[in-house]
């Protein structure tokens, strides 16, 4: 859904109003769910004239749109500075390989930062394979290593910050120009972020990602993924999601809607939590690395502090000397934090991670750390208040060295 820009307003002005205008939402606060897939004409003639228009905003068939759907496309394209407009997806996944079906074919060369979201690896690996696209993976931490991959077929970046699990901030400005001088669409998996705390079409790359699933939602109650750009790839973007049949409920963009009004408060809240919970982490003798952008001496903290507007709450830590029977016993201890995937939800998480088999070129010696010592625990933090999450942690740890 294509969307004036409000750039001139805070961020929190434009969440609270974006998506609002009264085309789509009517004479109340939140949008109505829409719920409908035929839309009824008149006549033939009224029907033949509504199938030539094919704009967001003219409501033709369901799997086009409906307004609560493009309410919420246009209330997220508001919030990226430089958008023209953004595409729903039923998930995150389907945004970013339906975000890379979009801007390559067979033939093309994709290049993957090695440190992505493994599901994304996996696209990379799998379906766009299939389909006659080949990838390379990349250290992101390397930018001349970086633009020497490149060759003539090389047409698309895949980029994400902080890395998955590792949490590496790399300079994604420098990268994303070497894309372009090359001639290749940069992509970026901004979910952890969100536009809040990453501006990422200002930060030169074409098309930003965000799995909705996560801090959008912000309840752990939906699926949802968007891809917003500036004009010319939001076109493509918009053709290639209709060809492959993308449609998200409204009952779902209305619950999306319901959580992007609150995400600048719990983000903020969060990534206090967040901060205060790694510092304390980084004092105790159970750790060997705390894994974390806000933190000092994390990995690529500066470029964080000069990129960045904003944090979230999830990020890792390292065991030192224990074993996997040991992290198991740590993370069973917890009742604070529940042991499952996904993030960016009101409730804290943590989730045991090995970092070797989901790398492919990246040197952990490098940063300080072997795969060797790779016994890892991801926190997603929620909207506890700080001294119980540390208390659980605390009690946890004991409840490990115990045995
Ligand atoms: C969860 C996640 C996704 C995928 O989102 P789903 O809605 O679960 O498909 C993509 N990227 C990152 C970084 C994620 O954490």
């Amino acid at each position: 859904m294509a969307g004036g820009n409000k750039d001139k307003l805070g961020k929190g002005t434009r969440l609270v109003t974006g998506g609002r205008s009264g085309d789509f939402a009517g004479h109340v606060v939140n949008p109505p769910v829409w719920r409908a897939s035929t839309h009824l004409y008149e006549n033939c003639a009224a029907l033949r004239e509504g199938v030539k228009n094919n704009e967001d905003g003219a409501f033709f068939y369901g799997r086009r749109g409906a307004p609560t759907q493009w309410s919420l496309s246009e209330a997220l394209t508001e919030l990226e500075p430089g958008a023209h407009g953004t595409v729903l997806y039923p998930s995150g996944v389907a945004a970013i390989v339906g975000a890379l079906m979009a801007v390559l074919r067979a033939g093309d060369v994709l290049l993957v930062t090695d440190n992505a979201y493994d599901p994304t690896r996996n696209a990379a690996m799998g379906i766009l394979k299939r389909y006659g696209v080949e990838h390379r993976f990349f250290d992101p931490l390397d930018p001349d290593g970086f633009a020497e991959i490149f060759c003539e077929r090389t047409k698309a970046v895949m980029l994400e910050c902080p890395g998955s699990l590792t949490m590496e901030v790399c300079d994604i400005p420098a990268l994303a120009r070497i894309a372009r001088e090359k001639g290749a669409v940069s992509l970026v998996d901004n979910t952890w972020a969100t536009s809040l705390g990453f501006a990422a079409l200002e930060h030169g790359c074409d098309i930003a990602i965000t799995a909705l699933t996560k801090h959008v939602g912000g309840h752990s109650d939906l699926m949802m993924g968007a891809a917003t750009a500036g004009e010319r790839w939001y076109r493509r973007l918009r053709q290639t999601s209709q060809q492959l049949g993308h449609v998200v409920s409204p009952d779902d963009a209305s619950l999306a809607l319901r959580g992007l009004r609150t995400m600048g408060v719990r983000l903020e809240r969060e990534t206090a939590t967040a901060l205060e919970i790694a510092m304390w982490l980084e004092q105790r003798p159970e750790i060997a690395h705390v894994l974390c952008p806000m933190l000092p001496g994390s990995t690529g903290h500066d470029l964080w502090e000069r990129d960045f507007t904003g944090g979230c709450g999830l990020f890792s830590f390292v065991l030192k000397d224990r074993d996997d029977a040991a992290r198991c016993r740590l993370i069973d201890a917890l009742d604070l934090f529940g042991i499952g995937y996904s993030w960016g939800g009101f409730e804290s998480l943590a989730l045991p991670f090995d970092v070797a088999p989901v790398r492919s070129r990246m040197a952990w010696p490098k940063q300080g750390w072997g795969v060797e010592d790779s016994c890892g625990i991801r926190l997603s933090i929620g909207l506890e208040d700080p001294a119980d999450l540390i208390a659980d942690l605390e009690q946890a740890m004991a409840a490990m060295d115990e045995g």
